[in-house]
């Protein structure tokens, strides 16, 4: 069994960290006031569901243990040991992402009304509750108007924001944080000693540096470093275990980048693919270190002060501030966060790692012409009208003239089309939207491996025409459809499939019509060449073509100045 399953907490006491949260429900629980639904909301893995299941015990449990400070379930009674096993019929867990999560939804309804068979309290566990449609929503707000004495309702999230606020307004809210470095390390060595393996001190730090505060990661981290080295942990062994570079290595890389010699950058990363170096590790060791670099160019030492890492890692950081100015770092690791999420879809990972180089030093090339300084392109977004919109994230022809790097560019280009053939793309640039509403069909088949319902919501739609912007126009009937494509993560699932199949990246905008205004047969679609036109510019508003401070610290989530 999984370590972080295996050492789940039973009781408040062996909760890791969230202390104002398992205070409060012990205090409610002593004084019997119990609500009736909770909203249970932050980052994964730092402990919802597994308090969740607590509170569930500790409300239900026969004899539970009161203390001056605490209240705790017995763990041995019929009920605790019945919810611990996963066997009491009361306590129902569902998974809102999963599609079967209405059916639970409509199910509850149903069944909500009748007592518990065994326990004294019905407690319906939902996890990822913001995954929910309108329809189970809607539902559920019933059941919270009015919930019968016997059910506890405690809804899980990582998104209060995409929760209705008719729900939260009826649910108890506790926001749960990332756990603090230290509560991290402790629970490391806790659990490496009860698996008879010793964990150094550097080793269990550096695990907890990796998960970024949530316990979760760290147990799985620990986990698979285990299954790779018995006996003493070390820091190297970490390193070695997960394919983890040495800090002055993707320093060295960085400097590289910094100078302009971007096709030595791209030899060096072949060279470590040719030792086996993995891609997705490597990626991910350049952003964490892109990041420290850009965020201490930011804010300077006090930044650094907050790093769990070595003097001389801060040194190294401080030193390679001077390396790369804000605008070219920021625009390389939008590009590398890109690249993150291609390299599982990529047969050759190290088409996409080039790819970001080229794009990132060439765009930079363009922003630093846009802009006077690349100091102004990093505190303000850019608002030149003659920039078109969402500059940032198209793609950059490989062959423009009088661009640094061009001839290298088109070696590269030249080198991967002999390798790779895009499926019936003569040329990656001119996909037309002929081609796109012909493979239709394909690209809904395409996207349905990444998410079925994507698919299913797509699949009301249709694609009408690409507009002057280059966004490829898609028609919806229902709102509901709309919505769902247009959130930002299933936007990308489209566009990606979108890339499949056509061998080129389209921007897609929703549109939502009146049902009399579909055409039924392909050949009507071109009747409506205008329709991008009509499309609410609010709909791509929040899309800024500039970088600024804002961009970085919604690249990061915001949280750490
Ligand atoms: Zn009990």
């Amino acid at each position: 069994m999984a370590l972080y399953l295996t050492y789940r907490p039973q009781t408040f006491n062996a909760v890791v960290g969230q202390t104002h949260i398992v205070r409060t429900l012990q205090n409610a629980l002593k004084d019997n006031r119990i609500g009736h639904a909770y909203l249970f909301t932050g980052p994964r893995g730092t402990g919802k569901t597994s308090i969740a299941r607590i509170l569930a015990k500790a409300a239900n449990c026969l004899a539970p243990v009161v203390t001056e400070t605490g209240f705790e379930p017995c763990d041995q009674c019929h009920s605790c040991t019945s919810i611990a096993r996963g066997s009491a019929m009361d306590i129902v867990e569902i998974d809102a992402a999963s599609n079967t999560g209405v059916d639970n939804i409509r199910d509850l309804r149903e069944k909500i009304s009748f007592r518990p068979t065994e326990l004294r309290y019905k407690v319906y566990i939902i996890d990822e509750v913001h995954m929910l449609s309108k329809g189970a929503f809607n539902a559920l707000l019933k059941t919270l108007e009015e919930p019968p004495d016997h059910a506890i309702f405690i809804l899980a999230t990582t998104e209060p924001y995409e929760v209705p606020a008719t729900i939260v307004s009826r649910c108890q809210r506790y926001d749960f944080r990332f756990l603090q470095h230290r509560e991290i390390v402790e629970q490391l060595q806790k659990i490496a000693e009860s698996e008879h393996t010793a964990l150094e001190d550097t080793a269990a730090d550096f695990i907890a540096q990796l998960s970024h505060g949530a316990l979760r990661d760290a147990l799985s981290l620990l986990e698979q470093i285990m299954s790779y080295q018995r006996g003493t942990i070390t820091r190297d062994d970490i390193k070695t275990a997960l394919g983890i570079l040495d800090q002055s290595q993707i320093s060295s890389f960085f400097a590289l980048l910094g100078a302009g010699k971007t096709g030595e950058a791209i030899l060096a990363v072949h060279r470590l693919a040719g030792q086996g170096q993995d891609m997705g590790q490597f990626i991910k060791s350049c952003i964490e270190y892109g990041r420290q670099v850009l965020l201490s160019q930011l804010s300077g030492k006090a930044y650094l002060d907050l790093l769990n890492i070595s003097a001389e890692d801060k040194q190294a950081i401080q030193e390679d501030k001077k390396l790369m100015d804000s605008a070219k770092l920021l625009a390389f690791m939008k590009n590398l966060l890109e690249v993150k999420n291609q390299l599982r879809k990529s047969d050759n990972p190290l088409v996409p790692v080039e790819l970001a180089l080229l794009q990132s030093f060439q765009e930079t090339a363009r922003n630093v012409a846009v802009s006077a300084s690349p100091a102004a392109a990093v505190s303000t977004p850019a608002q030149d009208p003659a920039q078109p919109q969402e500059d940032t994230q198209q793609p950059v022809p490989f062959s423009a003239p009088g661009k640094k790097e061009s001839s290298f560019a088109e070696k590269i280009k030249r080198k991967h089309a002999e390798a790779e053939t895009v499926p019936d793309a003569p040329s990656a640039h001119t996909v037309k939207e002929e081609t796109i509403i012909q493979k239709w069909n394909q690209i809904l088949d395409a996207a349905k491996p990444h998410n079925h319902s994507v698919a299913a919501f797509l699949k009301g739609g249709t694609p009408r025409t690409i507009d002057p912007e280059g966004r490829l126009v898609i028609e919806f009937q229902y709102s509901f459809h709309k919505e769902q494509i247009e959130k930002r993560l299933n936007k990308s699932i489209v566009e990606d499939a979108i890339f499949e199949v056509c061998g080129q990246r389209v921007p897609i905008t929703c549109l939502l019509v009146a049902k009399a205004g579909k055409p039924t047969a392909p050949a009507a679609q071109k009747s409506l060449p205008g329709a991008g036109n009509t499309a609410d510019p609010k709909q791509t508003s929040d899309e800024s073509p500039g970088i600024s401070v804002d961009d970085a610290l919604k690249m990061f989530g915001g949280k750490v100045v």
